[in-house]
């Protein structure tokens, strides 16, 4: 079996490297690895021995992953930019087969059978990537369209659409949007009617990512008339049915390699089977997949933001303006002191929040605050550090125009900032009743 191929293949590769006993459920596969990756990108917390949330299990998984990201996708990422995908399925196997899209899934089906601080490492890790489309992508495959399914799914839907997700051979995407539903999730038209033990599925979803590649959509579509909060399910819809169309692939602002699509259905037929757990319980299902899909966001750009101050160091300590690198100015240093502070702050909420999270506590409150404030970091540090660059900063050859662009998203997507607020509100009970 693969998953038992996988666990052997780990240890080989760590009693090879003399490095760590891991639990042997742990697949990281080995591979023939390039130069070691530069440590000077190493967050202040990575590089501390007595860490808050991490083990030296933590650290090697990380470690493991690095050498995939350098070998397997860096080297292409400008490519992909420019042609506005990237293979989700070649690189989603790679990542599979090593075991990095499902840590925190069960082992029965194909996960590591690891807590959810794991998840937030291999966030972490694809924030060195060097574009945030990629790891925007593999994280919907890993930690938002998947959570669910996991947790609330049959034993025969998880073995048909779950393994294949965490072992890399299916893609999947998650359809909640759609053209006039984005922030009031409750308020969403697309119909799933009952049709003896089928659905008929009829509507549509916008902004999908992954969705010109999937091959099956985590679905949120109304299957009654009930009230806006109950009458909602979460169904496993594969993408190659009859009626299912994408409409287009749209172009945005930035993470370019990342393909986004607009989803039309009409009268596509689903076996009831394919609902995730109880039919009318797709709302909660999907408000709870959101908070690991926040604290996921959160940790995947810290990474980045790391990068992006370190990148400008570099740039600002070679350039030269009246006669002294651009960062001996002390606006220039005392900026970057404060942002790297700001990263230092969000990196705690974050830690403090999925250290509840593993014990079983609801987070939604600190998870939405880590998202609201990792959106607006994001824009701050990006328009902040860009200005260093000068002329260089407009132009699309650097990391941290390309960063400016991407990180935009995040006070939008997965919950807008005033979304967060208004969760934040409700939880400080501060929200007037309407
Ligand atoms: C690149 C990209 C990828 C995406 N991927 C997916 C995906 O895979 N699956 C998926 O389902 N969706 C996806 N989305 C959709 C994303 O989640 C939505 O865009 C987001 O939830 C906002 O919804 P909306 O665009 O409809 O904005 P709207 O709901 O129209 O909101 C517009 C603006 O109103 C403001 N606003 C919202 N609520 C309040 C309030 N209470 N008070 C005051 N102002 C408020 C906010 O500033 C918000 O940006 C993606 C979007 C993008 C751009």
């Amino acid at each position: 079996m693969a998953l038992r191929e996988g666990a052997l293949r780990l240890h080989f590769y760590y009693n090879r490297r003399n490095f760590l006993k891991f639990p042997s459920c742990v697949s990281v596969r080995s591979l023939s690895y390039n130069e070691p990756s530069n440590p000077a990108t190493a967050s202040v917390a990575e590089i501390t021995d007595d860490h808050v949330i991490y083990t030296q299990q933590h650290f090697a998984l990380k470690e493991s992953l690095r050498k995939i990201i350098d070998q397997e996708i860096n080297p292409y990422v400008d490519q992909w930019e420019a042609e506005g995908k990237f293979p989700a399925h070649k690189i989603f196997k790679i990542l599979g087969t090593a075991g990095f899209l499902g840590v925190n899934k069960p082992v029965e089906y194909g996960g590591l059978g690891l807590d959810f601080s794991y998840s937030v490492a291999v966030a972490e890790e694809l924030g060195n990537i060097r574009c945030g489309g990629i790891p925007m992508a593999i994280g919907v495959q890993s930690d938002m369209a998947t959570p669910a399914l996991a947790r609330f799914g049959s034993a025969e839907l998880k073995k048909e659409f779950l393994v294949p997700t965490i072992m890399g051979d299916k893609v999947a995407c998650i359809g909640v949007s759609e053209v006039g539903a984005g922030s009031d999730v409750s308020s969403i038209i697309t119909k799933a009617v009952r049709k003896g033990d089928e659905y008929v599925i009829n509507g549509g979803k916008m902004w999908t990512t992954n969705g010109t590649q999937a091959d099956w959509m985590c679905l949120l579509a109304n299957t009654s008339d009930g009230p806006p909060h109950r009458n909602k399910s979460l169904i496993c819809l594969p993408m190659n049915l009859p009626g299912v169309h994408i409409a287009r692939k749209i172009d945005k602002l930035g993470m370019w390699s990342s393909d986004t699509a607009e989803v039309f259905f009409d009268d596509v037929h689903v076996p009831c089977k394919n609902v995730i757990g109880l039919e009318g319980m797709g709302f909660t299902y999907q408000m709870l997949q959101f908070q690991e899909e926040r604290l996921w966001a959160v940790a995947n750009i810290v990474t980045t933001m790391d990068n992006i101050i370190q990148d400008t160091i570099q740039y600002t300590r070679q350039r030269k303006i009246f006669k002294q690198p651009v960062l001996y100015h002390q606006s220039v240093h005392f900026r970057l002191a404060e942002l790297q502070t700001e990263v230092e702050l969000l990196r705690s909420l974050l830690y403090h929040a999925t250290a509840l999270y593993i014990k079983g506590n609801d987070v939604t409150k600190l998870a939405s605050m880590a998202k609201l404030k990792g959106g607006r970091l994001a824009r701050e540090l990006g328009d902040g550090c860009l200005q260093y660059w000068g002329g260089m900063g407009f132009t699309s050859d650097v990391p941290v125009s390309r960063f400016y662009r991407d990180s935009r998203l995040l006070s939008i997507g997965a919950g807008a900032d005033e979304v967060m607020l208004a969760i934040i509100c409700k939880y400080m009970d501060t929200l007037p009743n309407k």
